[in-house]
């Protein structure tokens, strides 16, 4: 009986799936148990890429580049055409990108095949399989993080995290960035990697510590430790996730579903201790109730921000479970300090639940001087807020992804 029950539901679940796939949602999100054969490592790798601090004179005897080139201006050089940047790095189920057509000329980023709506040309004559995919995100134009406030303030239409479909050809900014199209799109480290074992394990140190990766498949990131091999998450510095956030009820007081939302927290927690940065996206799905009770979301982020150790950790929320919080917290403040304040639309939560909220400057600076935060680094001395004090650890939360039930994707609420 116990048994009937589970398959009986297994296949309510793949039905469900699979009417979600043909209204357009991602193949990545479907789970492990509906597909063979997740490339796992194996339990003992048949050849160790990484030599051995014992090892390393072998590879410096003779070559001008290791010999006499420095390891810090080598390291220099990695840095700047492979790291510090935001790459995308994913896993996913699905057919192979049929060729392009002879002779078409392409737009999409990566060059992937796509159609004119930014869809991608699958060729679904060839059975699906696992593929592993990367690139240089495009979503954001170069150096976004150092003008974020001046950007969201003044170009609401770039995509936030959660809405970002390099994946599939579709990115807001290759023009912007500098190089040949679509070269520029790729990592393009491959032949570094594979010229021989010094290259490959400077190079993998610099990919995997100085960029920030983004991935959003449930199926990588909760698979994280049979994926990549222990050296290479403990070189993770900085991630950028995508979490669907799904909500149960109707009109009044939703609330989120946290499971999934804690089994990726504790993948971080458990196998990532270099961690020191994350942006986590928490994606709406299913119910557009006002406002979504989100207590058991910050429990759980309140939780994991205390165990670990990160200096920059914000948390977005899809525009109809923000905008109702942000209006809560800001109304909250404005009654405590009995003034009205023209606050900017993200807000600094403490562990303890107090908030902090930044608010704008004085019209006679320049706009972008207006609207500056402290963001991603938690408020300091220096950037204008009202609110509670820095208690210590926190994180902030900012407006993010577009949902399907908002007329207008990103008004901004000021007082
Ligand atoms: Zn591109
Ligand atoms: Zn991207």
């Amino acid at each position: 009986m116990k048994f009937k029950l589970i398959n009986w539901l297994r296949g309510k679940l793949r039905k469900r799936r699979r009417l979600h796939q043909e209204e357009g949602e991602p193949e990545e999100s479907q789970v492990e148990d509906d597909v063979p054969n997740l490339p796992r490592l194996p339990s003992t790798r048949p050849i160790v890429l990484t030599p051995s601090p014992s090892t390393e004179a072998l590879a410096l005897a003779s070559s001008p580049l290791f010999g006499k080139l420095p390891r810090e201006l080598r390291y220099d050089i990695l840095l700047r055409a492979f790291g510090g940047s935001l790459l995308h790095m994913d896993l996913s189920y699905v057919h192979p990108v049929a060729p392009t057509e002879p002779g078409r000329i392409l737009f999409s980023h990566t060059g992937i095949n796509t159609n004119g709506r930014f869809e991608v040309n699958w060729d679904t004559a060839v059975p699906k399989s696992w593929q592993w995919w990367s690139s240089v995100c495009h979503r954001v134009m170069p150096n976004y993080e150092k003008t974020w406030s001046f950007i969201r303030m003044s170009h609401p239409e770039i995509p936030r995290p959660g809405d970002d479909r390099c994946r599939y050809g579709d990115a807001h900014f290759c023009q912007s960035w500098p190089g040949a199209y679509p070269s520029k799109c790729k990592i393009g480290i491959m032949g570094w990697l594979l010229s021989c074992r010094q290259a490959y394990v400077e190079g993998i140190d610099v990919l995997y510590r100085t960029n920030t990766i983004h991935m959003s498949g449930q199926t990588l990131i909760l698979n994280l430790p049979q994926l990549l091999p222990p050296q290479r998450l403990s070189a993770i510095t900085s991630l950028e996730i995508v979490c669907p956030l799904q909500l149960h009820g109707v009109e009044v007081g939703a609330i989120p579903e946290v499971g999934l939302l804690n089994d990726y927290l504790s993948v971080f927690a458990s196998n990532l201790p270099s961690l020191t940065r994350l942006y986590l996206a928490l994606k709406a799905k299913g119910s557009n109730a006002r406002p979504v009770d989100m207590q058991s979301v910050f429990e759980v982020l309140d939780a994991f921000v205390l165990e670990t150790s990160l200096r920059e950790f914000t948390v977005s929320h899809s525009h109809t479970v923000f905008t109702p919080l942000y209006n809560t917290v800001r109304n909250e403040i404005t009654t405590q300090h009995h003034q009205q304040y023209k606050t900017i639309p993200e807000m600094w939560r403490n562990a303890d639940g107090s908030y902090i909220l930044p608010i704008w400057g004085p019209n006679t600076e320049p706009f972008y001087k207006q609207v500056e935060t402290s963001w991603p680094k938690p408020p300091q001395v220096g950037y204008r807020t009202v609110g509670a004090d820095v208690v210590g650890d926190g994180y902030w939360l900012v407006e993010g992804e577009v949902d399907d039930y908002t007329p207008c994707r990103f008004s901004t609420i000021y007082l």
